[in-house]
């Protein structure tokens, strides 16, 4: 049992945490302003290693794993969750190929999401207009036909979904959660349409669209794996996808706290700073405590999944957790802030509104607390 960093893992960090602050940060409220993204940074993530963290060096990837990808997202987060978010995107689409894909699939597609060519990112699509947590029930269906798959159907809340060049699709096969299949469509496919820009509360500089499959005809070397493994396959990513987000979720909650801290020793109110209120001191403690936990959830479950142990519980532990904490941490600093908080002219404002959505994708609070009662009660 040890808790200090490698001097190599120590390095990645310092490294993802000068480039955030440097490159990311200075664009994340104008990105949130004007609901758009720089794709020149989509490049730059990549030359960084950042898109294909989990991705072997063979098929183009950084071969970083979980436990660096933790170190890397929480920096990315700390400096903007959007830029986070979209890259936790396409390491999660990345991830599911390189662990369910076929050789010829792996070395034609994960290149390409992890230099982001083109400057376009990758697309992780399950969720529906009618189902988001009981994802067995998707309608997208796939219907082979000679040597093709023809994909109809509707894909909602699809991060990067407006600015991919490969989409990662679950579709129906046959009935029941083993009749989904997955499938790669690349962008400009006819009958793969982009549809509405969805205007969100926060995460603003991600786009989040609808897709929308119109006949859509794939080869079927681009299904990803056997037929019917497309909803383990998703399960499977999305048990990593959570430990990213745990991570996303403790940058944006070390934001509000470091944006905390600064107003704390700027304003004063009795003749003192901030700071020396008690009252304020707990919310302080309360945040880095919280903080420091979800850090240690989040950290075991990517430590264990670069083990190769099944991290189900522990993903979901680390997801719930560190999302809570954010939330809390965003919303004490808001507190704190006083009526400051509640204006743009403060970057706690915008923190706020990105932290909500960790509670929501990628599995709600309530998914993840069913996932841990299943997981202890079968134990
Ligand atoms: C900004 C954004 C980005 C997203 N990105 C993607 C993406 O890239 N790809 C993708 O596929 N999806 C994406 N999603 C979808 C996201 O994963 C879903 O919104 C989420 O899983 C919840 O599904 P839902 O919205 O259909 O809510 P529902 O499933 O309808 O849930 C509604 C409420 O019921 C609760 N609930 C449902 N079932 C249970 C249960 N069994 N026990 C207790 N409570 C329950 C939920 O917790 C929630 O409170 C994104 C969503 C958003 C908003």
């Amino acid at each position: 049992m040890d808790f200090q960093f490698s001097e190599e893992q120590q390095m990645i960090e310092d490294h993802a945490r000068e480039f955030a602050q440097r490159v990311i940060a200075p664009g994340a409220a104008h990105r949130d302003e004007t609901s758009t993204f720089d794709r020149q940074l989509l490049s730059q993530l990549a030359e960084n290693g950042f898109l294909g963290m989990l991705v072997p060096e063979a098929y183009g990837g950084s071969a970083m794993g979980y436990t660096n990808y933790v170190l890397v997202n929480r920096q990315l987060a700390t400096a903007c969750a959007s830029t986070a978010v979209i890259t936790g995107v396409c390491n999660l689409t990345a991830s599911a190929i390189d662990e369910f894909g076929s050789e010829e699939l792996k070395t034609e597609i994960l290149p390409e999401i992890c230099s982001a060519k083109g400057q376009h990112a990758a697309a992780f699509c399950l969720s529906e207009p009618h189902c988001g947590s009981d994802a067995a029930a998707l309608k997208a269906t796939a219907r082979r036909e000679g040597d093709e798959y023809i994909l109809n159907g509707t894909k909602q809340w699809i991060t990067n979904g407006a600015m991919s060049g490969w989409y990662l699709v679950m579709a129906r096969t046959a009935e029941g959660a083993s009749g989904i299949s997955a499938f790669m469509v690349p962008k400009g496919t006819p009958g793969l349409v982009i549809g509405k820009k969805e205007d969100k509360m926060g995460q603003r500089g991600s786009d989040t669209v609808q897709v929308i499959l119109e006949n859509c005809r794939v080869p079927s070397r681009f299904r990803v794996g056997d037929e019917g493994i497309g909803f383990r396959m998703a399960m499977t990513a999305l048990d990593g996808g959570r430990i990213g987000i745990g991570a996303l979720s403790l940058g944006v909650g070390t934001a509000a706290l470091n944006e905390a801290l600064v107003y704390l020793n700027e304003r004063e109110a009795f003749g003192k700073p901030l700071s020396r209120l008690q009252a304020l001191q707990n919310m302080v403690a309360d945040m880095a405590t919280e903080l420091e936990a979800a850090w240690l959830l989040t950290l075991r479950a990517a430590l264990m999944k670069d083990a190769g142990k099944s991290v189900t519980k522990e993903a979901s532990m680390a997801k719930v957790f560190a999302s809570e904490a954010c939330a809390k941490a965003v919303d004490l600093s808001l507190q704190i802030h006083g009526g400051y908080g509640y204006v743009k002219e403060y970057p706690i404002e915008r923190l706020y509104r990105d932290a909500r959505i960790t509670r929501i994708y990628e599995g709600t609070s309530e998914i993840q607390r069913v996932v841990i009662a299943r997981e202890v009660l079968n134990r």
